[in-house]
């Protein structure tokens, strides 16, 4: 006897799986049109039998050869003894039970079959039925969605734990922030004070001659600025920080404005022999920001770029640009010194970053004018951005809305 393969039953349409199973093998052995339907409706018969009894089984399909006549085998279990119904009669020609497996015989008129054809009929009683694809398929699935189950678990988890860190972050910086800018007062007003009184006695100092005196007390004097500039600008990121700065907006005179930063400027240039230009229309028309942010992120702008450039030329130029049906002002600082190496253009925004670890001990400065300016432009719906190339120069660039508070912000 040679097996050809076994037919799972499970459902329904296992009874049309296994009959057209059974009618693809039988001819592919080579039984006639005639035996092959009689054959295969005997199969989906005794198969629905069984599964309305019996429930979900399995039938093993052989062919036995002898004495030149090619019988077909079928051997069907089902989880119990098996009733062999009325009807086995008209199909088969014969079978018997053997403990709860049903022997089913069936002739298929075919002198011998060789083992081509044999291997073909393996082959279509092997292939995987559509019920079989199916559960298999639900299976993976099943998986599928344990795997998917699980992970969103521990996911939901972690997003808790972080939610939690995330809270606790929030509130140490929220109170670090409004202690700032609480302390505000507390630390502005006795700066102020060493301010005011090294400048009285210097001026005593210089009438009364006593020049080693006013040396001293000049030391004291920026020393003190120095501090006071740089407690103004922690104190200003905290507010913005905080939530607490606030945008004071007023109509003005670009050009005007452009005049007075320069000129507020000049010192600087002189200080390191600096050439200063002016490229900017006489009118220049009037914008509605908070002037003294602008004024402030300008300065800040113009006083680095005097800082870190000698005997060269800082340019400032500015226009009027219309994006989108909006009125924007650019302003942009070009100057000719050291410039930023390109791994640093974008680290020069961050608060405390210098481009350069020794830039501090060269030029002095606290890594936090760039970050505020940052942070009051963007403020107002606009942005600075940098190009840079060291031993050539930079240029820094401001862009605003002519309008502020009624234009969609830059980074939109
Ligand atoms: P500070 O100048 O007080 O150090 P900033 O935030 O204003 O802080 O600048 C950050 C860093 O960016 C500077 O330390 C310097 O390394 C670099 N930088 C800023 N402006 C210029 C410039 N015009 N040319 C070269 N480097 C600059």
């Amino acid at each position: 006897m040679t097996t050809l393969g076994t037919i799972p039953f499970t459902t329904a349409t296992s009874t049309f799986d296994a009959r057209s199973k059974v009618r693809l093998a039988v001819v592919a052995l080579g039984a006639d049109d005639v035996t092959a339907t009689r054959t295969s409706t005997a199969v989906s018969q005794i198969v629905r039998h069984v599964l309305s009894l019996n429930g979900p089984g399995s039938m093993e399909v052989s062919v036995d050869q002898c004495r030149s006549r090619t019988t077909l085998v079928l051997e069907l279990t089902s989880g119990g003894p098996i009733e062999t119904p009325a009807f086995l009669a008209s199909f088969f020609d014969s079978w018997d039970t053997e403990g709860d497996m049903l022997h089913l015989r069936c002739e298929l008129g075919v002198g011998g079959v060789d083992e081509l054809q044999i291997r073909r009929a393996r082959a279509l009683v092997a292939e995987r039925s559509r019920d079989q694809l199916m559960a298999e398929i639900r299976e993976q699935n099943e998986a599928l969605e344990q795997t998917v189950h699980e992970r969103t678990s521990e996911l939901e988890i972690t997003l808790g734990e972080l939610e939690v860190q995330r809270q606790a972050a929030d509130q140490a910086n929220e109170a670090k922030s409004s202690f700032l800018a609480n302390m505000s007062h507390e630390l502005r007003t006795p700066m102020n004070a060493i301010i005011g009184y090294s400048e009285m006695l210097t001026e005593d100092a210089e009438d009364e001659g006593l020049d080693e005196m006013v040396g001293d007390l000049n030391k004291i004097n920026a020393a003190g600025q120095h501090l006071l500039s740089l407690i103004n600008d922690i104190l200003d990121l905290s507010k913005i920080e905080a939530g607490r700065m606030e945008l004071y907006l007023e109509t003005f005179d670009l050009r005007q404005m452009l005049d007075d930063v320069a000129s507020t400027a000049h010192p600087l240039f002189e200080k390191n022999d600096n050439e200063f230009v002016m490229d900017a229309g006489e009118e220049m028309g009037s914008v509605h920001a908070d002037a003294t942010k602008v004024r402030q992120a300008l300065f800040n702008m113009i006083s680095n770029a005097a800082k870190f450039t000698e005997a060269g030329t800082i340019t400032l130029r500015a226009r009027r640009e219309s994006r989108d049906g909006h009125d924007w002002f650019l302003m942009s600082i070009t100057d000719t010194g050291i410039g930023i190496p390109a791994d640093k253009l974008g680290k020069v925004f961050e608060e405390f970053a210098q481009a350069d670890e020794s830039t501090t001990r060269d030029f002095g400065g606290t890594g936090l004018g760039l970050s505020l300016t940052k942070k009051l432009c963007e403020m107002m719906g606009g942005d600075i951005t940098l190009e840079s190339e060291v031993g050539v120069g930079s240029t820094f660039t401001i862009e605003l809305p002519t309008d502020v508070g009624s234009t969609p912000a830059a980074t939109d």
